[in-house]
């Protein structure tokens, strides 16, 4: 009788705890791996305020689908949702699908085996069960978490599909709506749980960038962080060719320098490296090697230049700028874009809604009008315009 009632206690103790778990956790992992660093409200010229109010925004890497949150609401976690976005006067954000992360993560080595956290991540955010074990899944999920934005506030939010979308939003922005364009892109294409066909399952779900590889090799060839350092496999250039094909714009960021080399020797479309910081500017592993990405340049390429540490080497705003100036002196002004990494597991020394600290800075740095409208998204919206579907 009375181990009965200690089970009974204990149970209810056990059930407390998960409902404490559940309703606090995801809240909580969100703040501890998404940060600002603190600082006073920047200071910012009027000439700076008003060019930045001029620009045509876009940003290539935010990886807010992966947490929990109302992105409709501001919010105080992380770095992005779309009243901040609105403040930022950012026209089009890129947000990427994470779906596998290695338990040790690291700049150098990580082992496709590891420990999965993107599975503790969907279980403690309660995604739909077949996302526990299923990339594919988990890819689905976040697509269509950020497209039911647009359902809820379609005055608010447009997701973007095509070259035509996009210029109906930009020409809507341009008649002085503040609504915010969202795409979607994959961050690695484990996301394919090794089946080609999900490409186009990934597609119709509205995936138009992909990248091929994160933080350990896969099916495709190695990663930039890997264990093999490989080139593309046979899967790999199959799904390069397929993507091609299908107008999938693809991101390079993580992939090994042999794939890199692999897949400027296959695609018929020019590459993007949606987050990186530029090796000559910031010697980590994280980045590639300044002929690599002059060669990406070269091809017509997009380098979206990142605001976190393992990018630029010293997260600060002067600092961020220092790296696109050295990315547009390397790889010319058509080439450089923003790619934050906002909510990437990074700390930033802003979030969204504070951007025109760049637009400040650039002019404190003595760029000319037209390079802060470039970096600042006129490349990507061309680059976009060029290599969307045309819809
Ligand atoms: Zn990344």
């Amino acid at each position: 009788m009375k181990l009965k009632r200690t089970i009974r206690y204990a149970l209810i103790v056990i059930i407390l705890l998960v409902i404490l778990v559940l309703t606090f956790g995801p809240g909580y992992l969100d703040k501890s791996q998404n940060k600002v660093l603190p600082h006073s409200p920047f200071n910012i010229s009027q000439q700076a305020i008003e060019l930045h109010q001029s620009l045509q925004i876009g940003d290539l890497h935010a990886d807010t689908s992966l947490w929990k949150r109302d992105l409709l609401e501001k919010i105080e976690n992380g770095h992005v949702d779309i009243p901040r976005l609105s403040e930022g006067n950012v026209a089009v954000q890129m947000f990427t699908a994470v779906t596998k992360v290695p338990a040790g993560i690291n700049y150098e080595k990580n082992s496709t085996e590891a420990r999965d956290l993107v599975q503790l991540i969907a279980i403690l955010e309660r995604w739909p069960v077949n996302s526990w074990s299923s990339l594919t899944q988990r890819a689905l999920h976040q697509v269509s978490n950020i497209r039911s934005l647009e359902k809820e506030a379609p005055e608010k939010f447009k997701f973007i599909l095509s070259a035509k979308d996009l210029a109906t939003h930009l020409g809507k922005r341009a008649t002085g709506s503040s609504i915010v364009g969202g795409m979607m892109g994959t961050e690695g294409s484990h996301a394919l749980d090794g089946d080609l066909e999900n490409i186009k399952v990934l597609f119709d779900a509205g995936y138009r960038m992909m990248s091929l590889h994160h933080f350990f090799d896969n099916k495709l060839g190695g990663s930039l962080h890997g264990e093999s350092t490989a080139g593309l496999t046979e899967f790999g250039k199959q799904a390069v060719l397929k993507m091609n094909q299908l107008e999938v714009m693809i991101d390079v960021s993580h992939s090994s320098e042999a794939v890199v080399e692999d897949v400027l020797a296959i695609t018929s479309r020019p590459l993007i490296v949606s987050h990186t910081g530029i090796r000559g500017h910031c010697d980590l592993k994280r980045n590639i090697h300044d002929p690599l990405m002059q060669k990406i340049a070269k091809s017509g390429g997009l380098i979206g230049v990142g605001y976190w540490e393992g990018a630029v080497c010293e997260a600060t705003p002067k600092n961020i700028v220092a790296a696109i100036r050295y990315a547009i002196d390397l790889l010319g002004e058509d080439h450089v874009a923003l790619g934050s990494d906002f909510d990437g597991a990074t700390t930033t020394p802003f979030d969204t809604s504070e951007l025109a600290i760049l637009t400040e800075e650039m002019l404190v740095a003595g760029f000319t009008e037209i390079e802060i409208r470039k970096v600042m998204g006129a490349n990507m919206m061309r680059y976009f315009a060029e290599n969307l579907p045309a819809g």
